[in-house]
C-alpha cells in the first residue's frame, strides 16, 4: 500500500492533503513571507498523541522524514519542507485542546496545536495571566512557541517560553511517547531533557503537550509611548525604568523613527500617537502593577517627568484609556506587517549584551552606509532583552528584489560579523531553521557544534526530524 493510503489509515482521509501543484505551492509549503517555497509528499493532520506516535513509527520504518508544522509563522524555514517532495509534513493544529487548569498549581497544560491567543482568552477567564505574547499570536501555536523557545514582548519580566514551561508531552523519533506533564517546579533527577526539546525546532522528537506556568493578573496595566533624542537615551530610560518600576516593568520595546514611519505610511488606519515624529527612536513601556491604576499612574508618570527633566526624553504620552492601550501596541505589533508591504529586506534578529547597544549601532550603521550608500536600517524589538530586529532595507528608488539578490550575503556578513565582535548571538528568539544553517559554523564554536550533532545523533539517530534544520543533516 502507497504511504499516503497508510498515513489515511491512521488519521483519517480527510486529514491527510497532498501539496500545490503546477499552480504553485499550497499554503503551508511556504514561509509567512512567502520568500522560501517547498515541496512535500503530503500534509498529515493527526487527532491525538497516539496518532502522532503512529504517523512518526510509519514514517520511520518507510525512511521518510517529517517537518513539524504548527501556525507556521516562523521566520527562518524550519516548519516548510524541503524541495526534494519527500517529506510530510506534520501539521499540529487538530491537538488543540486545554486538558487541565491547576489553579492551586498555577498551570495549564494544553496541547500543543493550541493558538497562542486561544490559550490567552482561556487563561483570562480562569483569572490568570499567560505572559508570552508575541505579535503571530492569532496564528502562531504553543507547540511551535516551545520548539523555538519564543520571546516575544515580555520577557523583560517573565522570561521566554522555556522560563514559563513546566512540562512536555513528546513523541520521540522512534514514535515513543514521554509525558512530564506533572508541573513540577523542583525535579533535579538527571539530564533536563524539557530543556533539550524546547528550542529544538522539530530535530530532535515532536511536542504534542506542555504544561505551563500561570501568573496572578496585575490589578492594573499602564502603557508609555516616549519619544527618544538617541539610542544611549534609550538605555538611560531602561535602567531608570528597572530601577523606578522594579517587579512591575513588563515590556520595554525600542522603536527607530524609519520602522515607525513604514506603519505611519502602509497601515494609515491605525491611530498613532499624538508626539513629535522627528526623534529618532521612540520607546514603548508597559507597566503591570500589582496595587491599583493610580499607584502605576503615579510610577509611570513620575518616572518620565523625571527622564525629561534629565533630558532621555523628549517627548511622551500615557495610555488614559484600554483602547489607546491597544492602539500603541498595535503600532508596535504592525512593524512587521509594515515592512513586509514597504518590500523584501535582509532581516536579522539579533541579542547584544544590552550595554553595547549604542556601540553596536553606530559601529554597525556606518559600516553599511559606507558598503551600501543610501540603505535604510529599520531597528525596533525587545530593548529590555538586548534583542534587536535590526533589518536592512535597499536604498529608496532601488528595486528591493534586485537589490538583495546582489547583496544579501554581504549585508548580513557585516551585521553577524559586528554582533560576534560585540558577544552578541545571530538568532536571538527566531532560532535558525534551514535559513541560517550555514552561519552556525562561522559563529559557533567546534565544541558546541560537536555536542549539538551528538544530541542529534543519540535522539534521531536516523535523522528524520525536521533534517536540514538546526545541526544540518538533510
Ligand atoms: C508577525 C510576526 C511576529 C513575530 N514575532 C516574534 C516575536 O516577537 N518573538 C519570537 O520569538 N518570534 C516571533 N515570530 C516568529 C514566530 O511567530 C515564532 O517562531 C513562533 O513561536 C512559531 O510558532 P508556530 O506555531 O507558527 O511554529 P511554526 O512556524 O509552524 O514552526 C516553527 C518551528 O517549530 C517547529 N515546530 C512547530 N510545532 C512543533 C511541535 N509541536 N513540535 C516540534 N516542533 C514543532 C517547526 O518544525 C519549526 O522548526 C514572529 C513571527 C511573525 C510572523
Amino acid at each position: 500500500m502507497k504511504l499516503i493510503d497508510r498515513l489515511s489509515e491512521i488519521v483519517g482521509v480527510a486529514h491527510v492533503v497532498t501539496g500545490g501543484g503546477p499552480e504553485g505551492p499550497a499554503p503551508w509549503e511556504q514561509d509567512w513571507r512567502g520568500r522560501s517555497k517547498g515541496r512535500a509528499l503530503a500534509m498529515v493532520r493527526p487527532g491525538s498523541t497516539a496518532e502522532v506516535a503512529d504517523v512518526v513509527k510509519l514514517c520511520a520504518a518507510e525512511k521518510v522524514s517529517i517537518v513539524p508544522q504548527g501556525g507556521n509563522t516562523g521566520l527562518v524555514d524550519g516548519s516548510i519542507p524541503d524541495t526534494s517532495g519527500t517529506q510530510v509534513v506534520m501539521n499540529l493544529g487538530r491537538l488543540k485542546a486545554v486538558r487541565s487548569i491547576d489553579r492551586k498549581n498555577m498551570t495549564i497544560t494544553v496541547e500543543a496545536g493550541c493558538i497562542l491567543q486561544s490559550l490567552h482568552e482561556v487563561v483570562e477567564d480562569a483569572g490568570f495571566l499567560f505572559p508570552l505574547s508575541l505579535a503571530a499570536k492569532g496564528s502562531c501555536t504553543i507547540g511551535g512557541n516551545l520548539a523555538t523557545n519564543a520571546g516575544g514582548t515580555q520577557v523583560v519580566r517573565y522570561g521566554n517560553a522555556r522560563s514559563l514551561c513546566l512540562g512536555l508531552e513528546v513523541v520521540t523519533a522512534s514514535g515513543e511517547i514521554w509525558s512530564a506533564l506533572s508541573g513540577l517546579r523542583k525535579d533535579n533527577t538527571g539530564y533536563d531533557l524539557r530543556d533539550l526539546f524546547i528550542g529544538s525546532e522539530g530535530t530532535l522528537g515532536i511536542i504534542t503537550a506542555a504544561t505551563m506556568q500561570l501568573y496572578p493578573r496585575a490589578a492594573s496595566q499602564l502603557t508609555a509611548w516616549a519619544a527618544l533624542p538617541s539610542i544611549h537615551a534609550a538605555l538611560e530610560l531602561l535602567e531608570r525604568a528597572r530601577r523606578v518600576l522594579s517587579a512591575s516593568l513588563t515590556g520595554f520595546e525600542l522603536m527607530g523613527r524609519f520602522p515607525v514611519s513604514m506603519v505611519r505610511q502602509h497601515l494609515s488606519d491605525l491611530r498613532m500617537p499624538a508626539l513629535s515624529t522627528d526623534d529618532p527612536y521612540f520607546v514603548l513601556i508597559e507597566c503591570s502593577d500589582a496595587e491599583s491604576e493610580s499607584h502605576a499612574r503615579s510610577l509611570v508618570e513620575g518616572l518620565l517627568s523625571d527622564a525629561i527633566e534629565s533630558g532621555e526624553v523628549s517627548d511622551a504620552v500615557v495610555a488614559e484609556s484600554l483602547s489607546q492601550v491597544r492602539d500603541l501596541w498595535e503600532v508596535r505589533e504592525s512593524i512587521p506587517l509594515a515592512a513586509y508591504k514597504e518590500g523584501l529586506m535582509a532581516a536579522h534578529d539579533i541579542s547584544l549584551p544590552i550595554a553595547s547597544i549604542p556601540q553596536f549601532v553606530d559601529v554597525t550603521e556606518s559600516r553599511l552606509l559606507e558598503a551600501f550608500p543610501g540603505v535604510r536600517i529599520s531597528n525596533f524589538g525587545h530593548l529590555g532583552d538586548g534583542n534587536l530586529h535590526y533589518n536592512v532595507h535597499a536604498p529608496s528608488g532601488e528595486s528591493a528584489a534586485e537589490f538583495l539578490r546582489r547583496y544579501e550575503e554581504q549585508i548580513r556578513q557585516i551585521v553577524y560579523d559586528s554582533v560576534h565582535q560585540f558577544a552578541g548571538s545571530f538568532s536571538a528568539e527566531h532560532g535558525i531553521g534551514r535559513l541560517k544553517l550555514h552561519w552556525m559554523d562561522s559563529y559557533k564554536s567546534s565544541v558546541e557544534l560537536n555536542m549539538m550533532r551528538s544530541i542529534k545523533k543519540a535522539l534521531d539517530p536516523s535523522s528524520l526530524m525536521n533534517p536540514g534544520c538546526v545541526v544540518g543533516g538533510g
